[in-house]
């Protein structure tokens, strides 16, 4: 049987199934119509945050489709600068994406950030994202939240929460794509019975991948494209997509997967690239990832030390 990627959804650890293919918002400055045409093509999972401020413009794309919320799956992430104020945070989401529950909801980034420091510069005193955590939980006992889960994190931070977890995150979303493969990471989430899903899993804008002459030859082998490769080889990882677009042609060409298959050899050549690069480095006062975590050589020594400095 062919595979039917559209229509592929995972097991999250508490029951719950989340569609294998979502629409990401990041960036998108039409978002409202992006939903909509994602919605009306046929994806149900919709990826937004509170830092990405469009979730008002993602609840109304979902009205103007039609589809029934219950038949979606809706993400959005607490910013960092929330941390000490989740039950608010949650309220003025679900607000602006008209609903009464999300599907799921990410804690952003492992980093709890005093909003009175100018840039995203000071880090709570007082606060861990270990006590973010444990507001967190509160959303699934309140209905406000089906699922909870964290964003950017790697093993280090992962071991640091379920430590003290009383409920185990149900995904982790972290920038995953063949030159970002994070294995290791992959790994444990999976040791672990949390759901990986991919960011920038096409290697976000101006992505080097879309001329990776590798994933070129296998997708004119297949007479796809480049951007269909690398999702179906996000979703033969067993991570789920959230490809993002606003543009009409291309949220349907990235929701036109099913019946493409890659061989092992071509899931191994695609895992086995040699070429690094990351859309999201680094940019908090606290460092979040590690490089061999992220894959062989992701920096190459000198540079991550310069970077983290
Ligand atoms: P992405 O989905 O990897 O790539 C998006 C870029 O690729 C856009 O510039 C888009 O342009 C272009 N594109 C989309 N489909 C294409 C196609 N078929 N052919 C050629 N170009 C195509 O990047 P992303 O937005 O960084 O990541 C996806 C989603 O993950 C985000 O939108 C967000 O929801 C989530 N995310 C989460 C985090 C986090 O910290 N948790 C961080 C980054 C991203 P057009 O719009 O012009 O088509």
């Amino acid at each position: 049987m062919s595979a039917q990627w559209t229509q592929l959804t995972f097991k999250l650890n508490n029951g719950r199934q989340i569609p294998a293919v979502g629409l990401g918002t990041w960036h998108s400055d039409d978002a409202r119509n992006a939903v909509k045409t994602a919605l009306m093509t046929g994806y149900r999972h919709i990826d937004t945050a509170q830092a990405y401020r469009n979730e008002a413009a993602v609840g109304e794309g979902i009205k103007l489709a039609g589809v029934p919320r219950e038949s979606i799956f809706l993400s959005t992430k607490i910013n960092n600068m929330n941390h000490k104020h989740v039950a608010q945070t949650m309220e003025e989401s679900l607000q602006k994406l008209q609903t009464d529950y999300v599907d799921l909801v990410l804690m952003h980034w492992p980093v709890s950030i005093d909003p009175a420091g100018e840039k995203q510069t000071v880090v709570y005193k007082d606060w861990k994202f270990t006590d973010t955590w444990r507001e967190m939980e509160k959303l699934v006992e309140t209905g406000k939240a089906r699922s909870i889960g964290v964003s950017n994190f790697g093993i280090r931070n992962l071991e640091t929460l379920l430590a003290s977890a009383r409920i185990v995150p149900a995904v982790c979303q972290n920038e995953l794509h063949p030159h970002c493969p994070s294995t290791k990471l992959v790994d444990f989430c999976k040791s672990k019975g949390i759901h990986a899903t991919a960011y920038s899993c096409l290697g976000s804008s101006n992505s080097p991948l879309a001329d990776d002459k590798t994933v070129k030859a296998i997708a004119d082998a297949h007479g796809k494209t480049i951007q269909q490769v690398l999702l179906v080889w996000g979703l033969k990882r067993g991570t789920s997509v959230i490809p993002k677009s606003e543009k009409e042609y291309r949220i349907q060409s990235n929701f036109d997967l099913d019946g493409l298959d890659l061989t092992e050899e071509e899931m191994h050549k695609l895992s086995s690239l040699p070429e690094r690069f990351k859309v999201c480095k680094e940019w908090l006062p606290e460092s979040v990832f590690s490089s061999d975590e992220e894959g062989r050589d992701f920096y190459d020594g000198d540079k991550l030390f310069e970077e983290r400095k």
